[in-house]
């Protein structure tokens, strides 16, 4: 398809046309590459943007059921909304699959929602690119609101942090000594926590554990980028539909606040200039993998181990010769 030909149509929020081009993404092959960046440039023009809302919890806080709740909510306000998922384990059996469709059926169902699992790459960089291409692309096909979904392990919270407006925290009711369980720099990355479940039973734990939260939120130095009161922590709870209209008030007032003091912008720009570096790292360290620098590399390597060239010689080797530096 021609490309400015593909890119109305997702202009125009045909979803057919739309996953396609997230494939396009998502694909490895040299030609589809080219494609991909020829269509993300000519999307750029429509300069569209949706509230980006990451959202990180451990697996069984409740994440797709509460992404389901709160995304009926949002599409029964008339808002269209796109989940995605930035899930980095290799292994994805067994475990549930983030952004699987069966884990949101009625949500999947919705002609306002747009859902999209993860993309299987092995290694997080190449998940962060395709995902935050996706991203991109959800934007341009008119998406109000676009959800990003990932689990809490190693480093995915902050690429999803990366790509993100919002990003909010979602955990579990459980007791005081759990509050160490979560790292300070997550802590420190929430603009929301909420801590899901807040329903029979676990109701007075949930309560406890908010207020621990809160007071642990309270302890961090101020952001720049916060109004009063924020970060919060609050209670929901995903299966009564409770705190969910409330939590999308606070994200709306936030995202309210940091378009009106000028952060939206400064954020989207710092997040640009973040992936131009990671893609000059990762298109480096690909250079490294063809078979001729590998080649070149372990010829390097017998030298150096035979103590015929330093190190840095053999790096800088390396670099002029055989990476065209
Ligand atoms: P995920 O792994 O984070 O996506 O979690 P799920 O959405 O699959 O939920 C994990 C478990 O928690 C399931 O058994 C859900 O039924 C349950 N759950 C999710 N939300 C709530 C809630 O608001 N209240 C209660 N009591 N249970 C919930």
């Amino acid at each position: 398809m021609q490309i400015d030909n593909w890119g109305d149509k997702i202009l125009n929020g045909d979803r057919r046309a739309l996953a396609r081009a997230i494939t396009l993404v998502e694909s490895n092959r040299a030609d589809h590459r080219v494609q991909a960046m020829e269509l993300l440039d000519y999307l750029r023009r429509a300069k569209r943007q949706a509230i980006r809302i990451g959202l990180s919890g451990t697996p069984g806080v409740g994440k797709s059921t509460f992404i389901e709740a709160f995304g009926m909510m949002l599409t029964g306000q008339g808002l269209r909304v796109a989940v995605l998922a930035v899930d980095p384990s290799s292994a994805r059996t067994g475990g549930s699959i983030l952004g699987d469709k069966t884990r949101m059926e009625r949500l999947s169902r919705d002609k306002n929602a747009f859902i999209r699992p993860s993309p299987s790459q092995t290694h997080l960089g190449g998940v962060a690119r395709r995902s935050r291409e996706a991203v991109t692309l959800c934007e341009a096909a008119g998406f109000d609101v676009i959800l990003i979904e990932t689990v809490g392990v190693g480093q995915s919270e902050t690429v999803v942090a990366e790509m993100s407006d919002l990003f909010v925290l979602l955990l579990a009711p459980a007791g005081g000594d759990e509050l160490q369980g979560v790292k300070r720099g997550i802590m420190e990355m929430a603009d929301l926590i909420l801590v899901n479940k807040a329903d029979g039973d676990l109701k007075p734990t949930a309560t406890r554990t908010c207020a621990d939260y809160g007071g642990a939120l309270r302890l961090l130095r101020k952001r720049p980028q916060d109004p009063e009161g924020f970060p919060k922590a609050m209670m929901v709870s995903a299966y009564e539909g409770t705190g969910l209209a409330d939590s999308w008030t606070q994200m709306q007032a936030l995202v309210e606040w940091r378009r009106d003091n000028g952060h939206w912008d400064r954020r989207r720009a710092q997040q640009a200039l973040y992936w131009f570096d990671q893609e000059v790292r990762q298109a480096l360290l690909a250079r490294l993998e063809s078979p001729q620098a590998r080649a070149a590399m372990a010829a390097l390597s017998d030298r150096v181990a035979a103590g015929e060239i330093t190190p840095a010689g053999a790096a800088a080797e390396m670099l002029e010769t055989h990476l065209g530096g």
